[in-house]
C-alpha cells in the first residue's frame, strides 16, 4: 500500500494526511473547498515547523512531507487509482452515504475505503456500497499527529482480511490499533460521552462548579483535562450529536442528553469553537475562566 487518498482537508483530515506522509505515503488530499485544502496545507506546515523547531524531525523530513500530498477539489482525479481512501468530511450522515456511494463507483474493486467517522454506523456506509467487506472505520483522535490511538471499527460484513491489513497499516504510522465491534458509539465515545454527560448532570443538579467538577476529575482520577473542559474542547454541538446517537441506537434512557447540554447548544454556546462553554474563551483557549453563566 503506497497511494492514498484522504477525504476533507478539516480539522482530522490535515491530521490523517499529515501522519500517512511523514510515513512515506502519497497522500491525494480532497475537499470540496478550495479554501479548506489551502487552510489544511498551512495547517500541516505549521505543525511540521513546530516538530522540527522541537528536533523531532530534521528540515529533510518537513520537505519530503510536504512533498507527499497532493491537493485535488475534484473527488474523481483524488481517488481513482490508489490503495486506500480515508474520509474525513464534514460529519453528516447523508454527505458520508454519498461520498461513498461515489467513492464505491470511483475506485478500483480492490480499494479499501475507511471512514473516520464518531458516530455513523460503518455497516449503513457499508451496505450503500458494492464492497461492504473492504468498508472499515479508522478512527483517529485528535490532533492526529499526536494522539497514539486509533480505533479500528469492523462493520458487520468488514472481512478478517480487510480488518488486518488496516490493523498492520496503522501501525506502520507508528500508532496503536485497537479493534473494536460496529455499535452506537464504538468504544470511546461509548464510554467518554457518558462520562461527559454525567459532568454536566452534575452541574445542572448543582451538586458542583465547573471549575470543581473538573478539578477533581483532573487531580482525583488523573484525567489531563477534565470532563467540561473536554466537552468545550470536543464542542458541545458535536457531544450533544454522538449523545443522540447512542440515545437512538440503544434507546436506553441512560444515554439522554443533559438538558442543560441541549440548552447550550441551542443557545450557540458551543465551546472553544464559539467562543464559550463552560468557559469563557475571549482572553485565552486554555480554559482559564468559568463562563459567567456558571459563577
Ligand atoms: P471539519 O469540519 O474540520 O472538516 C470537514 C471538511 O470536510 C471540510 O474541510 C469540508 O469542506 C469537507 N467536506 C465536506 N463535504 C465534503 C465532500 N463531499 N467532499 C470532500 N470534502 C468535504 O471536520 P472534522 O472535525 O475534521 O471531522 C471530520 C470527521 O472526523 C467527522 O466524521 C468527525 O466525526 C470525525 N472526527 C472528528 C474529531 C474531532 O475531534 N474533530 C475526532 C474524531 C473523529
Amino acid at each position: 500500500m503506497k497511494n492514498i487518498a484522504v477525504i476533507g482537508a478539516g480539522t482530522m483530515g490535515n491530521g490523517i494526511a499529515h501522519v500517512f506522509a511523514q510515513n512515506g505515503f502519497q497522500v491525494n488530499l480532497v475537499d470540496i473547498s478550495q479554501a479548506s485544502l489551502d487552510k489544511g496545507i498551512a495547517t500541516i506546515t505549521k505543525n511540521l515547523d513546530r516538530m522540527l523547531a522541537k528536533e523531532v524531525i530534521d528540515q529533510g523530513t518537513k520537505e519530503s512531507t510536504l512533498g507527499n500530498i497532493t491537493t485535488y477539489t475534484d473527488l474523481k482525479d483524488g481517488v481513482s487509482s490508489v490503495d486506500l481512501v480515508v474520509e474525513a468530511a464534514t460529519e453528516n450522515l447523508d454527505i458520508k452515504l454519498k461520498i461513498f456511494k461515489d467513492l464505491d463507483e470511483i475506485c478500483e474493486a480492490g480499494t479499501i475505503l475507511a471512514t473516520n467517522t464518531s458516530s455513523i454506523s460503518i455497516t449503513q456506509i457499508g451496505a450503500v456500497t458494492q464492497r461492504p467487506d473492504k468498508i472499515i472505520g479508522m478512527h483517529f483522535m485528535n490532533p492526529v499527529p499526536i494522539m497514539k490511538l486509533v480505533e479500528i471499527i469492523r462493520g458487520y460484513n468488514t472481512s478478517d482480511m480487510v480488518t488486518q491489513t488496516i490493523m498492520d497499516l496503522s501501525r506502520k504510522l507508528g500508532k496503536t490499533p485497537t479493534e473494536v465491534n460496529d455499535y452506537p458509539g464504538f468504544v470511546a465515545n461509548r464510554i467518554l460521552m457518558p462520562m461527559i454527560n454525567e459532568a454536566i448532570e452534575t452541574l445542572y443538579n448543582g451538586v458542583a462548579g465547573v471549575h470543581e467538577i473538573d478539578t477533581v476529575m483532573k487531580l482525583g482520577m488523573a484525567h489531563p483535562m477534565g470532563p467540561l473542559q473536554l466537552a468545550d474542547f470536543i464542542g458541545l454541538d458535536v457531544c450533544l450529536s454522538i449523545l443522540n446517537v447512542m440515545y437512538d441506537g440503544f434507546k436506553n434512557p441512560k444515554y439522554a442528553p443533559c438538558p442543560l447540554l441541549v440548552n447550550m447548544v441551542m443557545a450557540g454556546k458551543l465551546g472553544i469553537k464559539s467562543g464559550e462553554g463552560f468557559y469563557d474563551y475571549s482572553e485565552s483557549r486554555k480554559a482559564e475562566h468559568v463562563s459567567t453563566q456558571f459563577k
